[in-house]
């Protein structure tokens, strides 16, 4: 069977510290500055590592992916699971936290590993994709009107697998809406094939999209070009963001973000606070400075470009506005 392009360009995918060092050409200063081996593997598309300038790692794109020894700093209030999603695992591959919702784990892969991931330290199943008694557990589930197919990132599995879950979800009665949280088109945007937007536009439910990104740098027109082409088939698109030290954590990068994804069909849905996972301190930023972004935010955008700033805090009904 023919590899479709999308998991060749994959493969292109930088996942060694020397390679992305010397295709950055850091010099000395800034190769000591790296982790060589990061307890939560290294992984970048070769797309987002050319928008990173040469010897730079105070980019917002070199901050969010590469692996820096701040990593190692240890702090309280900083561990392993910051949202308890242990204790919502109803099935090997869900995570039942919310009324009327649910996340399906679909996979543990994603096409960029993001090193404020709140979700680096999950123990991902390693069984096959196979979702049988997650699917079980949904259609005996009448109370759930959603699902969320999340991870890892759920466009890192086949369109065959993708297919066979879809299917099953289309087929359920009380489910109304699908949901996709995924990061795959800002790394590999080839993956929005057009065999897969027919698997979409076969679908009776509503299909959801909520990317994530974290800076305008992160786009490109053929980013853009993939998420049109999911939203003429009939794809409603939003997007959720990270509030980073450093990466974002200023008025002129929220700001170009917010407009440049609303200018493009894609509405702010959600700016997280950072989820204290173990070797993220250096990502954190004080909830009184984002509760003053988010203010200055509501003077210059229109409501449909500014997001709800939110906490997750474990055991509470749904996500926490700040
Ligand atoms: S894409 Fe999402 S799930 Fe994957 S590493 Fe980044 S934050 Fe984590």
């Amino acid at each position: 069977m023919d590899i479709p392009l999308w998991r060749k360009i994959q493969k292109e995918s930088f996942s060694k510290i020397s390679e992305i060092s010397d295709f950055l050409q850091l010099d000395e200063s800034n190769n000591k500055k790296l982790l060589e081996k990061p307890s939560f593997r290294f992984l970048l598309p070769r797309r987002i590592a050319e928008k990173i300038p040469k010897n730079n790692l105070s980019c917002p794109l070199s901050k969010q992916f590469l692996p820096l020894k701040e990593e190692l700093i240890k702090k309280q209030g900083f561990i392993s699971d910051p949202t308890c999603d242990a204790i919502f695992q109803k099935e090997e591959k869900i995570l039942h936290k919310y009324q009327g919702r649910l996340l399906l784990i679909t996979t543990g892969a994603c096409a960029m590993n993001c090193r404020f991931c709140f979700r680096q330290n999950f123990s991902y199943p390693q069984t096959k994709p196979i979702f049988e008694r997650e699917l079980a557990y949904i259609k005996q589930e009448s109370s759930l009107h959603e699902v969320i197919l999340s991870g890892g990132d759920p466009l890192s599995l086949s369109d065959e697998t993708l297919q066979k879950i879809l299917q099953a979800l289309d087929a359920i009665d009380h489910i109304q809406i699908i949901r996709f949280h995924t990061r795959f088109p800002i790394g590999i945007p080839e993956r929005i094939t057009p065999s897969f937007l027919e698997i979409l536009s076969r679908l009776k439910k509503q299909i959801i999209f909520v990317i994530h990104a974290n800076h305008a740098n992160e786009f490109d027109q053929d980013i853009f070009q993939a998420l049109k082409s999911l939203r003429l088939h009939n794809v409603q698109m939003l997007m959720h963001t990270v509030l980073l030290k450093g990466i974002n954590d200023d008025l002129t990068s929220l700001k170009n973000l917010f407009l440049t994804v609303s200018a493009n069909g894609i509405f702010p849905y959600y700016l997280h606070q950072l989820d204290q996972v173990e070797g993220t301190t250096h990502f954190y930023t004080p909830i009184k400075k984002g509760l003053f972004l988010i203010d200055e935010l509501r003077k210059i955008l229109p409501g449909y470009a500014t997001p709800r700033y939110v906490q997750e805090i474990p055991n509470a009904p749904y996500k926490t506005i700040l």
